[in-house]
């Protein structure tokens, strides 16, 4: 099913992010993960893609296993930066072959190691060009389903780095959906003034897609820190850093407050009639549980 029709039918969705694991030990965990959180019967899950196409193989696996092996769908991330045309039809043949119905279409960055990229040389430079690639792979009858793959694409409520100028910045989001993305999902926030004006710009700008709101709870202050490094541009709010400040020195209340205020961001969310909570869960399910707890938010568990 595609994600549109997901949103059409069960809206807000809850869908969380995963990141391929790298080791064997770190597979094992990772599916503990998914199993515990198939209880929150999440609308569907997304699973990240290294810059460059470092972990290829390991998304494809990764996604094609979750399709095989649970009833939610998998959405995978793919980046075309450093790839060329041929590269991505191939990912997406691949992919509708095991039944996968949707694409997170993303432009990516290059990798730290490539610091002179030559951006001229490209079969794709911005994501918009492979949203339209991926409309030619649809109108070419190769996916299963005669829609083909369903799209979504990113979007930044704190404004991208790269374009300072946030008008320009519409543009080039409006482009993606033009080119025939169904819905956005946003980078991740810790203001929820930032997520809704951004929803109200996109509507001024014509923009009409159901848009996912990203939220990553802070469990820890050294994964914030990585947090900031990762996320260019992040934004942390005085009232968490106060909050976190209290807490610093006992790791649990660290935790306990980084899950409580992204509790208090969801609330505020869902108050506001957000079209999805997309968790990036950093492959694991404990702060996700607490919040869906904390929302009074209806699960399977057991426990
Ligand atoms: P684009 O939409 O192409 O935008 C990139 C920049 O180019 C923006 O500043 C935009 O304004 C500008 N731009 C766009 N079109 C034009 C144009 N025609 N002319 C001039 N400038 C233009 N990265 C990964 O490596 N792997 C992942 O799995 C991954 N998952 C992500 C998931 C989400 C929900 C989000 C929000 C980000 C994710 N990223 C991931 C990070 C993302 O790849 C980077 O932030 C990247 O810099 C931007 O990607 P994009 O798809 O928004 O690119």
């Amino acid at each position: 099913m595609h994600i549109r029709d997901i949103l059409a039918n069960r809206r807000p969705t809850f869908s969380f992010e995963f990141f391929p694991p790298k080791s064997a030990a770190a597979v094992e965990d990772l599916y503990k993960t998914i199993v515990e959180l198939q209880s929150c019967q999440p609308s569907f899950v997304s699973v990240t893609y290294g810059a460059g196409g470092s972990t290829r193989e390991m998304t494809h696996d990764l996604v094609a296993k979750i399709r095989q092996t649970t009833t939610v769908p998998p959405v995978p991330h793919l980046t075309c930066v450093g790839h060329s045309e041929s590269q991505i039809e191939e990912i997406l043949r691949r992919y509708a072959e095991v039944g996968v119905s949707n694409i997170l279409a993303l432009r990516g960055d290059p990798p730290r190691d490539w610091p002179d990229y030559d951006w001229s040389d490209c079969d794709f430079r911005h994501a918009a060009d492979l949203v339209r690639f991926i409309r030619k792979f649809n109108e070419s009858g190769a996916h299963p389903d005669p829609r083909g793959f369903g799209i979504g694409v990113a979007g930044f409520p704190e404004g991208h780095p790269a374009t300072p100028n946030r008008l320009l910045e519409l543009d080039h989001l409006k482009a993606k959906i033009d080119a025939g993305a169904d819905y956005i999902c946003t980078q991740l926030f810790f203001d929820n003034h930032d997520f809704f004006d951004f929803r109200d710009r996109c509507r001024l700008h014509g923009i009409h897609v159901p848009i996912i709101a990203g939220i990553m709870p802070v469990t820890s202050l050294s994964g914030m820190s990585r947090m900031a490094e990762l996320a260019a541009g992040a934004r942390f709010p005085a009232k968490l850093l106060r909050a976190l400040d209290r807490a610093k020195g006992d790791p649990a209340a660290v935790e306990k407050v980084g899950i409580h205020y992204a509790a208090q961001q969801c609330a505020e969310l869902l108050d506001h009639d957000v079209d999805g909570i997309h968790f990036y869960t950093l492959n694991k399910s404990k702060a996700t549980r607490e919040i869906y707890a904390s929302l009074g938010l209806a699960t399977t568990a057991t426990d």
